[in-house]
């Protein structure tokens, strides 16, 4: 699809025509100039144009599309809108953002998402709430009994396209498009875009959508320093301890796999760290449970997998440990987007093994500038085009795990068993 580009660009919200409500809410959230992908968007938007906005993770999006979807619909009462986001993590994360702008509006907001009762959300749905925001497959459960709850949508807004194209959403975006009617703009925001995103910006916008590309969209933003480890994964646990007491604030710990995310939780909760873990296995309660108690700041460290490695925005994440390489390159940035957000300082700190070569690669472009430190210095990568390649390799990161196969923690290794930052807090 050809895309058309925009020269326009505002640098104060005061001159984007914004419904005048929100600026109140705007001052209680402290948010005074806008970010440039608001710049760029918002009046894109208020000029009526579909949007693809190809943006960094962090760049301030979620704002730049609902301060422009809660103007549409103030200036047309009968209108409703379709936010539609991959994770309900984010979905909820989302419908938190339209709570605090929504206050002094009278808008109904609806989030309609897996792991909650469905006919609770099935009966607020009928009702025709003016904002749904819904992950793709349970607005498309919804859509299959009734097909009119989306009647009036004239906004919609798809947020990270290309996660949801790599979670399997296609079909289900496909039908709920198949049951919009009548006139619309859509936006959608992707943080990547191939060929699969090109696929479903054909389908969902008019063919003189402009598109924006935030100018470091593929890239990490400045205020990320990186530190890469080169080690063995016996000494992956050890190393754990002494980063994670090196730091201060908040942190995420990624893991690769369940297995792993389970192991490295129960290690640090056995060296009496502030901590818990999420992963995909758990319960949608559990991991409300865990996101929130890392969001209020009742735990420091969260050891998560990939479900997490996206669209969560909790300004205290000062660190990120990559405790394993992700399976998707692309997953890494998203990884390192969950600090260093909205101007803050953050760190990354990536530990690699000498099996995680091919991956290691392909995330290489995204640690430009890391400071690197041999700490096995008998460290070499695996070459796995050799036919005879050595059976004892840790084998494909889903086979990986922090606690089996790594040595248990050493006693007298100069680990401390009580956590210091509990007293800190
Ligand atoms: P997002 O990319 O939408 O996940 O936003 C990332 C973070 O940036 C959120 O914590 C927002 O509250 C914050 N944010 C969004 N817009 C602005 C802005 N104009 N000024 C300061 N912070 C912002």
């Amino acid at each position: 699809m050809k895309f058309q580009t925009s020269s326009l660009r505002q640098n104060s919200f005061q001159d984007m025509n914004l419904s005048p409500v929100l600026f109140a809410a705007l001052e209680k959230m402290s948010i005074k100039k806008p970010t440039p992908i608001q710049s760029q968007a918002i009046p894109v938007v208020m000029n009526g144009s579909d949007l693809i906005g190809i943006a960094q993770t962090g760049s301030g999006k979620t704002l730049a599309y609902a301060l422009s979807v809660l103007t549409g619909l103030a200036n047309k009462p009968n209108s409703r809108a379709l936010i539609l986001a991959p994770s309900r993590e984010m979905a909820q994360q989302i419908y938190e953002v339209f709570l605090d702008l929504c206050k002094e509006m009278p808008v109904s907001v609806c989030l309609a998402i897996g792991g909650t009762t469905g006919s609770k959300q099935a009966n607020q749905l009928k009702k025709n709430p003016k904002i749904i925001i819904a992950t793709p497959g349970r607005m498309n459960d919804h859509l299959q009994t009734n097909k009119l709850l989306l009647k009036d949508v004239e906004y919609v807004v798809i947020d990270e396209a290309d996660r949801m194209l790599d979670m399997g959403f296609a079909p289900q975006l496909k039908n709920i498009q198949a049951t919009l009617r009548g006139n619309r703009q859509t936006l959608m925001f992707s943080a990547s875009f191939g060929h699969n995103v090109d696929m479903i910006a054909q389908l969902f916008l008019h063919p003189k959508a402009v598109m924006i590309r935030s100018e470091q969209a593929e890239a990490p933003v400045e205020s990320l320093k990186q530190k890469v480890l080169f080690l063995d994964r016996t000494m992956k646990n050890d190393r754990l301890l002494d980063e994670l007491n090196a730091t201060r604030g908040g942190v995420i710990v990624f893991t690769g796999s369940q297995e792993s995310c389970e192991n490295v939780g129960e290690y640090l909760k056995s060296y009496g760290f502030d901590t818990d873990l999420i992963h995909g296995g758990l319960s949608q309660g559990q991991r409300n449970r865990v996101v929130r108690a890392f969001r209020e700041g009742e735990i420091r460290i969260m050891v998560a997998t990939d479900l997490l490695a996206r669209g969560l925005d909790v300004p205290h994440v000062d660190h990120v440990v990559n405790f394993d390489l992700p399976f998707q390159a692309e997953d890494f940035l998203h990884r390192i987007g969950r600090t260093a957000r909205a101007g803050r300082n953050g760190e990354a700190i990536t530990f690699v093994t000498p099996s995680d070569h091919r991956m290691y690669n392909k995330v290489k472009v995204y640690l430009q500038g890391a400071k690197e430190e041999q700490v096995d210095h008998s460290f070499k990568f695996i070459d796995r085009s050799k036919k005879f390649a050595k059976k004892s390799d840790a084998g494909p990161a889903s086979k990986r795990s922090a606690g089996k196969g790594a040595p248990p923690p050493k006693k007298g290794s100069g680990k401390s068993s009580v956590n210091p930052f509990k007293k800190r807090r």
